[in-house]
C-alpha cells in the first residue's frame, strides 16, 4: 500500500506543470457579465468560496514599510481585503465562508478543514508580502504573485513559503496529520488532483490583478504552503503586494484600492467558476446558459 501510494506520488511529482499560454488563459464569458459589468456566477447549482483572511490575533504577519515610523499589518490588510473579497463573491452569485472576520489567531493547519467542512468549491487565502531585509534596496520590491501548491521552484518563492508557513509556530494543539509522513503524503496526493485547476486559477488572479494593481505582475507561483496543503479543493495564496514598499503599502492600505482589489480577485474565482463548470458539464451546461 505503501508502496503503492509512494509510486503515485512520485508520478503525480514527476508531471510538468507549467502556466498556460495566455491564449488558452480563462476570460470572461460574454453570457456571464452582469448588468454591474461583472462577471455572474451561471447555472443553478450554489459554489462555495472559502476566502481565507492570513494571520490574525498575536500573528501580526509582515509590518512595513521599511523606514516607516507608521507601520502597517498584515493582519489588518489581510482583513479588509478578504472582506471586501467575500461581498464582492456574494454580489456575484457566490456563497462565502470565511477562515475569520475579526481580529483573531486561527492556525494555520486548521484552515484548509474550515474550507473542507463547508463544502468549499475554491479557497482564496489574501497574503501582504515583504522584501527579504538583507536585499540591497530591499525598500523596493513590488508587485503582486498568486501562489499555488507545489514544490518551491525558486529562492524568492522559498522565502515567501518558510514566511507563511512561520505562522505555524502561533498554532495551538498539534494536529494528528502534523509531521506524519504517510498522512502528509496522502495529503499531498489529494491536492495534486486539483494541481492543474489551481494553476489555472492562479493565473486568472493574476490576469485580473494586473487590470488594477500598478505592478509589477511578479506571475504565478508555486511553493508548499501549509494553509493549501489541507484544503482539497483548487486553492490559491494571494500576495497582493508588498508591504515593506512605501507605495505599495500606501496602495494595498487605502480602502478604495482594497475595493479594486478585492473585486479583482472576484471576477477571477467567478470566471474560474463558470469556465470550470462549462468544461465539466459540457453542453448541457451551455445549453441551459443560453435560455438564462
Ligand atoms: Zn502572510
Amino acid at each position: 500500500m505503501i508502496a503503492l501510494v509512494l509510486a503515485a506520488f512520485q508520478l503525480a511529482a514527476a508531471m510538468p506543470v507549467r502556466p498556460a499560454p495566455v491564449a488558452d488563459r480563462i476570460g470572461p464569458a460574454r453570457a456571464a457579465i452582469g448588468s454591474d459589468g461583472h462577471p455572474h456566477l451561471q447555472g443553478d447549482t450554489p459554489a462555495v468560496v472559502v476566502v481565507d483572511a492570513g494571520h490574525g490575533g498575536v500573528d501580526n504577519g509582515m509590518s512595513g514599510p521599511i523606514g516607516a515610523t507608521h507601520k502597517i499589518y498584515e493582519k489588518n490588510i489581510t482583513l479588509q481585503v478578504a472582506l471586501k473579497l467575500g461581498r464582492a463573491l456574494q454580489a456575484r452569485g457566490v456563497k462565502v465562508v470565511y477562515t475569520r472576520t475579526t481580529d483573531t489567531l486561527i492556525n494555520l493547519y486548521d484552515r484548509g478543514p474550515i474550507a473542507n467542512r463547508a463544502h468549499g468549491n475554491l479557497f482564496i487565502s489574501i497574503h501582504v508580502n515583504a522584501s527579504n531585509p538583507k536585499w540591497k534596496d530591499a525598500a523596493t520590491a513590488r508587485g503582486f504573485e498568486t501562489y499555488f501548491l507545489s514544490e518551491a521552484k525558486t529562492e524568492d518563492a522559498r522565502r515567501v513559503e518558510a514566511m507563511e508557513n512561520s505562522a505555524a509556530r502561533f498554532d495551538s494543539g498539534s494536529p494528528v496529520s502534523k509531521g506524519d509522513p504517510l498522512s502528509f503524503i496522502l495529503s499531498d496526493m489529494q491536492q495534486n488532483e486539483h494541481l492543474r485547476e489551481s494553476m489555472k486559477l492562479a493565473e486568472t488572479v493574476q490576469d485580473q490583478l494586473g487590470a488594477v494593481e500598478p505592478g509589477p505582475d511578479r506571475g504565478v507561483q508555486q511553493a508548499a504552503f501549509v494553509v493549501l496543503e489541507t484544503a482539497f479543493m483548487p486553492a490559491v495564496l494571494v500576495e497582493i503586494g508588498f508591504g515593506t514598499n512605501p507605495q505599495e503599502a500606501a496602495f494595498i492600505s487605502n480602502p478604495r484600492s482594497q475595493t479594486k482589489l478585492a473585486g479583482a480577485i472576484a471576477d477571477a474565482a467567478v470566471d474560474y467558476l463558470n469556465a470550470y463548470r462549462a468544461g465539466v458539464n459540457g453542453v448541457a451546461d451551455r445549453v441551459a446558459g443560453r435560455h438564462q
